[in-house]
C-alpha cells in the first residue's frame, strides 16, 4: 500500500477511538517509518515496505483497543520536553503543566531544594529543574518502573547531577524542614471512575471513594518536610477546593491559594508554611 492509502486506513480505523483520527494515523505512520510527519506527508504516493505496513496495522489495532497513543510511541510532550513514558507509568497531563509553571514562578530563579511526591515519569520535578538552572531536588515514588523511568528521563535531559529518584513511601521519609518547595500530583480520581482503566496504573489515579484519600496525610507530611516559608503546591480535582483549603488551614499553612486551570476548573492548591 502507498502512504496515502495507509493513512486513510488508519484514519478510518481510529474514527471511534479519538477526536483526531487523521492526525494520530499520520503520527503512527511517522513513528513506524522513523520519519518526521511533514516528510511522510510529502511522499503520499510512495509505497511502504510490507514489514512497515504490517507494523503500522498492528499499532493501529493496538490503538483501536483503547491503548493510549503515548504508550504506543512511549513518548509524551510536557513543558516543551519529550518525556519517555512506558506502560505502567502515568502519562503526563497538560493540566499538570500549570503546577510546574507555578513552581517555577514561585522560585524566582533562585536556588531551591524541591521534593516531588509520586513523581511518575519525573515530569514535574524534571521540567522544574530544566527551567530553574540553580535548583536541585528529590523525587519519590512507590513504583519501581516509575523510578526507573524518571531516572532515564533525568539522564536524557542532563539533569541527573541535580536530582535523585528513590523508591519510597512519603510516610517513611524522615525529613524535617529541609525543602523549599514540595510538589505533588497525587491520585485523586474517584474509585468508581477507575473501574474502566485498562492501561494506566490504577495506583497513580485511584484516590478512594471520593478521590480525597491522599490529601490529609500529604498536606500534613509536606508541612513537616518544608522549611519555614517553604511552599506546598499540589494538583487537585475540581470540587475538592474547599476541603483542601480547610485541610491546609487546619495544618497551619498561610497564604493559601486555589487556582483554576485553562478549562476553568480548580486544579492547583498552594500554601506557605
Ligand atoms: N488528571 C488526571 C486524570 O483525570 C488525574 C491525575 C491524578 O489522579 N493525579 O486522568
Amino acid at each position: 500500500m502507498d502512504v496515502k492509502s495507509l493513512i486513510l486506513f488508519g484514519q478510518k480505523s481510529l474514527n471511534n477511538i479519538t477526536d483526531t483520527p487523521r492526525l494520530e494515523s499520520e503520527l503512527l505512520l511517522s513513528y513506524v517509518l522513523k520519519m518526521g510527519r511533514e516528510k511522510v506527508l510529502a511522499c503520499f504516493k510512495e509505497n511502504v515496505l510490507p514489514a512497515d505496513e504490517e507494523n503500522f496495522k498492528l499499532l493501529v489495532k493496538k490503538r483501536q483497543s483503547g491503548c493510549p497513543f503515548s504508550y504506543i510511541t512511549c513518548h509524551k510532550a510536557f513543558m516543551g520536553l519529550d518525556f519517555f513514558v512506558p506502560e505502567g507509568v502515568l502519562i503526563p497531563r497538560p493540566e499538570t503543566e500549570m503546577l510546574v509553571e507555578e513552581a517555577v514562578k514561585m522560585s524566582h530563579g533562585e536556588e531551591k531544594y524541591l521534593l516531588d511526591i509520586g513523581t511518575g515519569t519525573g515530569c514535574i520535578i524534571l521540567s522544574f529543574l530544566y527551567y530553574n538552572h540553580k535548583s536541585s531536588g528529590l523525587g519519590i515514588d512507590v513504583s519501581d518502573v516509575a523510578i526507573e523511568t524518571a531516572k532515564k528521563n533525568a539522564l536524557q535531559f542532563n539533569l541527573s547531577d541535580r536530582v535523585d529518584f528513590v523508591w519510597r513511601d512519603y510516610n517513611e521519609l524522615a525529613f524535617d524542614g529541609e525543602f523549599d518547595i514540595v510538589v505533588s500530583n497525587p491520585p485523586y480520581v474517584k474509585k468508581e471512575s477507575c473501574k474502566n482503566l485498562y492501561f494506566e496504573p490504577t495506583k497513580a489515579l485511584d484516590g478512594g471513594s471520593d478521590g480525597f484519600d491522599f490529601y490529609p496525610g500529604l498536606i500534613r507530611k509536606a508541612y513537616k518536610f518544608l522549611r519555614k516559608e517553604g511552599i506546598l503546591i499540589i494538583e487537585i480535582d475540581d470540587g475538592m477546593e474547599q476541603a483542601i483549603r480547610n485541610e491546609m488551614e487546619k495544618t497551619g499553612y498561610k497564604d493559601i491559594e486555589i487556582l483554576k486551570d485553562l478549562a476553568g476548573l480548580y486544579r492547583i492548591a498552594e500554601g506557605v508554611k
